[in-house]
């Protein structure tokens, strides 16, 4: 799907922006509560036992690695929006086939089709 449609774009342009304002939202409230975390931690750690801080510690680093998913998938919409913007949305970066709608209304960041996606991961794996 190769959008040519101004008000089909304009809408899929309101859904990216959307969701890449809510995943700003999520981040910052996400990165907050690791300000208060480490706040808490200040605080209270003359008491702790050894079982404590271990659980602190790794209640802190679980919310260091959400910030970094959220992170990349905000910037799956970051790019998403670029590749409107440059007429691009809705073909597959990698082959340039197009993306069929259904994969686009549930993931409206996509920028690769399933098989590109698939392939792209067994290459990671
Ligand atoms: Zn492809």
């Amino acid at each position: 799907m190769i959008v040519d449609d101004p008000t089909r774009t304009e809408q899929i342009q309101r859904t990216l922006q959307a969701r890449y304002d809510e995943l700003t939202a999520e981040y910052e409230a996400e990165r907050d509560r690791g300000h208060r975390l480490r706040l808490i931690e200040v605080g209270d750690s003359a008491g702790d036992d050894q079982a404590d801080s271990g659980s602190k510690a790794a209640e802190r680093d679980a919310a260091r690695s959400v910030l970094g998913v959220i992170l990349d998938r905000r910037l799956q919409y970051e790019h998403a929006l670029a590749r409107l913007a440059a007429g691009g949305y809705g073909a597959c970066e990698t082959c340039g086939s197009e993306i069929p709608i259904e994969r686009l209304e549930i993931f409206p960041a996509a920028t690769s089709c399933v098989a590109c996606k698939q392939a792209k991961e067994r290459r990671a794996a």
